[in-house]
Formats: C-alpha cells, sequence, structure tokens
C-alpha cells in the first residue's frame, strides 16, 4: 500500500493553533494512507515527571502538578471543541487510571510507576489530534500503540519485540485502513506482555514513528520539525548554521548517536533496512524541502559540529600496576552492559582504562560502584563531548580555543574530544 508515516513532537502541538496547523499539513498532502504519530503536547512529559517525582519524595502533594496539566489540557480541548463535550470527555478521562495510582501508596518500583503515569501525555495529545482532524472532516482514527507496540519490561527503556510488532502493526493497520486514511497513534510508548504500558526512552517518538514505517514498508516518514531540516550545527548554539539539503543514513545515525538533537538516534536503523526515505522538515514551513536522508553519499560534506553536553570521563587504572589486559576489560565491559551505561568513547593505556560516558547519575553511580572494587576509579564531570565531522584545522580551532580538551580521537573524516569550557574548570567530583 502507498503508505506514509509522520511524526509529529511536541512542539508541533503545544497549542490550539499549533494542533490546527498539524491538521492543515495533514489535510494540504493528501496522501493516501497515512500514520500519525504524535508526542505529547509542549513540555508535557517534563511536568509529568515532576508528578512522578514529587510522588515519590513525598515532599510536594503530587496533584498540584498533575492539576496543571490537566488544566492546560482542559483548556486546550475546550479551545478546539467547543461544541464537543463527548470529546473533551474521552480526552479527559485519560487522566482517570493514573489518578488512581497517585492515591494508592502501593510501593511499586519508580520506573514501572514512572511509565503509567508519564505516558498519558501521548494518550491524550494523539486523541487531540484524532478529533481535530474529524472535525475537519478527514477520515481520522485513533489507534491504542499499546495494543501493536510490544516491548519487553525494561521500564524507561523498554526494547521492542521486533516479530510480533511487524505482526500486529501490519495486521492491526491493514484492517484499519480499509475504512479511514488516516490512523493516529501515540509516540514512545509500547507496552509490555502483561500489557503494562512501557516507554522507550526520553525523545522515543521518532523511533516510534520509524518502527511504524518499518513494519508498514511505508514509501516514506517524514519528520516534522520547528527547524528547516538538520542543521550543520545546533542553531541554540551557533549562529546561522546551514541546512543539509540531502546526507546519508550513515552521516545521520553518526550525528544523532554524538548528540545531534534534530532526530533520535535509534530512528534511523529500521528506515536504512527498508531503504525508505526520511524526511526532516519545517512544520513552520511545510512547504519547504527540508532535508532527504536516504542511501544518497556526498562527495563532499561541509563540516558538522556536535556536541553532546552532561558528559563525564572514567579513568580506570589497576590497582597494582598490571596491564588492563582481557581479563581486565571483560569486567570493565560487563559492569557497563550491567548499569546500562552509555558509553561515546574508550581508549586503554598500559595500566588505565579511560571512558567518555553519559552523565546519569544513577548508572554511573552505580557503574562507579562496581568498578571500585577492583580499580581505582576517578570521575570527571561537567564535561562536553564534540564531535566534528568532515573537519578542517580552521574549525577546530574556533571551537577549541575557549576549552581545554582533556581526550582527543582522530580518524579520517571525524574528530571527537572531551572538552570542558575554560570558565568553568571544575575540581574533579567524587561519586
Ligand atoms: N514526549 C516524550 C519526551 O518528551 C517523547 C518524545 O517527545 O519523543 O521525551
Amino acid at each position: 500500500m502507498a503508505l506514509e508515516v509522520y511524526k509529529f513532537g511536541g512542539a508541533s502541538v503545544k497549542d490550539a493553533p499549533g494542533v490546527e496547523n498539524v491538521s492543515h499539513i495533514i489535510q494540504s498532502n493528501q496522501v493516501e494512507k497515512l500514520v500519525v504519530v504524535v508526542s505529547a503536547t509542549g513540555k508535557t512529559t517534563n511536568a509529568l515527571q515532576q508528578v512522578v517525582q514529587d510522588y515519590f519524595d513525598k515532599e510536594k502533594d503530587p496533584f498540584v502538578k498533575l492539576n496543571e496539566v490537566k488544566n492546560d489540557h482542559l483548556n486546550l480541548v475546550k479551545s478546539l471543541f467547543p461544541n464537543n463535550r463527548a470529546a473533551v470527555e474521552d480526552v479527559m478521562d485519560a487522566f482517570v487510571e493514573i489518578e488512581w495510582m497517585l492515591e494508592d501508596d502501593q510501593g511499586d518500583p519508580y520506573d514501572y510507576f514512572y511509565d503509567q503515569v508519564v505516558s498519558v501525555g501521548e494518550v491524550v495529545s494523539s486523541k487531540i489530534v484524532q478529533y481535530y482532524l474529524n472535525t475537519l472532516g478527514l477520515n481520522a482514527v485513533w489507534l491504542d500503540v499499546r495494543d501493536v507496540l510490544l516491548t519487553d519490561n525494561t521500564y524507561r527503556e523498554a526494547k521492542v519485540d521486533w516479530k510480533e510488532t511487524e505482526r500486529r502493526i501490519f495486521q492491526k493497520c491493514t484492517v484499519l485502513f480499509e475504512t479511514h486514511h488516516i490512523v493516529v497513534t501515540q509516540g514512545f510508548i509500547g507496552s509490555s506482555s502483561e500489557n503494562f504500558t512501557t516507554t522507550l526512552g526520553r525523545e522515543g517518538s521518532d523511533f516510534s514513528a520509524s518502527i511504524f514505517a518499518y513494519c508498514l514498508s511505508a514509501k516514506a516518514l517524514t519528520i516534522w520539525k520547528d527547524v528547516a531540516g538538520v542543521l550543520t550545527a545546533d542553531p541554540r548554539l551557533f549562529q546561522n548554521p546551514s541546512k543539509l539539503d540531502r546526507l546519508s543514513y550513515r552521516e545521520a545515525i553518526e550525528m544523532t548517536y554524538y548528540g545531534a538533537k534534530v532526530i533520535h538516534p535509534k530512528t534511523i536503523k529500521p528506515v536504512q533496512n527498508k531503504s525508505i526515505p526520511l524526511y526532516v522538515k519545517s512544520f513552520k514551513e511545510p512547504k519547504a524541502l527540508g532535508t532527504l536522508i536516504d542511501e544518497y553519499v556526498s562527495e563532499s560534506y561541509p563540516p558538522i559540529v556536535v556536541f553532546e553536553h552532561a558528559q563525564c570521563l572514567l579513568r580506570i587504572a589497576t590497582r597494582d600496576f598490571s596491564f588492563v589486559a582481557e581479563e581486565h576489560l571483560s569486567l570493565i565491559f560487563e559492569k557497563i552492559a550491567k548499569h546500562r551505561v552509555k558509553v561515546k568513547m574508550m581508549k586503554n593505556t598500559a595500566v588505565s582504562f579511560i571512558l567518555s560516558v553519559d552523565d546519569d547519575p544513577i548508572k554511573v553511580k552505580a557503574l562507579f560502584e562496581g568498578l571500585n572494587a577492583q580499580f581505582n576509579v576517578s570521575k570527571e564531570s561537567g564535561l562536553e563531548l564534540l564531535t566534528i565531522r568532515h573537519y578542517n584545522e580552521e574549525t577546530i580551532k574556533s571551537l577549541t580555543s575557549s576549552r581545554v580538551i582533556l581526550f582527543e580521537e582522530r580518524l579520517p573524516n571525524t574528530i571527537q574530544m572531551v572538552v570542558k569550557p575554560i570558565d568553568t574548570l571544575k575540581l574533579k567530583d567524587e561519586v
């Protein structure tokens, strides 16, 4: 079937004009069969995360923040559907289940509880978009992604059961497209085999859209953003970066893995595996071309700069001056895997091993403690990982002049450096 997948992030549906704009993009593009994957509106996921935190800290009443989220959504649905009480009620009903959870004190584990509460953001936003498409006269149906996207029960970082998910998505969407043109569903969330809600990791809605594109062998996937496409640097950090018109899957996966925030790094593999073109376009300028990511390999790219903030360096040294040999390395990697720490750069010397990792305080602390029994470990946080693809000396110089380089690796077309800004030189942290 000639089918496409669109993904709209929180910024695109943050208010009533946003929902209207998204719906007009869908309406004007007239795709024969369209799956629309939606994130929670605006900053809803952060707010719901705060609700969970307040529930566990027991210092603040979690209902205060939850009521703010509910009120924002109530105002949104009332302004979008002033005459459709059923729609307003249906959207607001989605909050009831988490209210029950917040009233109870069942001693549920944090990650499990987090997924049950935070996921409601996507449930309500996708319902809102579906109702609005219906008010425009479009034939859209709402799909609960938890009926089709099966995961394991690693809450907050669930792994997809690809075989079953592919079977379910294909079967369900084939039936829905017999009577509808548009299927609206949620990004970010899935379901375990026990029917509990899971989430795929923050910013995971891009990945959800890519899963749908893969399972339905879509003709194209379009991710609608508030930027013109994939840029040569983050526009929040650099003035006037230029837009890349086209880039390869390989280039895109390298950029996003090392911190380019434009799309989630897990988005690339599913579309690459089926050669599905991935477009990154602006919902503010929907007619503009954006960036096309596909198999195309360019002869020459401009320098592409990616910063990953919140990095820390772990220096792991043997205690008795023995070499860092195979047994040590396998032990270190075993602990990294166990604590799910994300490694961005690494290097060994005769008696030490240096790692730059994402500074997730809980995971890094567990790794630090796990290694400290056997090695001397030190940790330095507050660092940045700077990656320059297709670098030239001028770009390196301009980016490193106000930074101290702590760790560097140069390959023919990529240079990576763990750096700290000069004005915030910090003493080593103890974990
Ligand atoms: N709403 C989720 C988040 O903010 C997922 C996403 O937007 O991709 O992380």
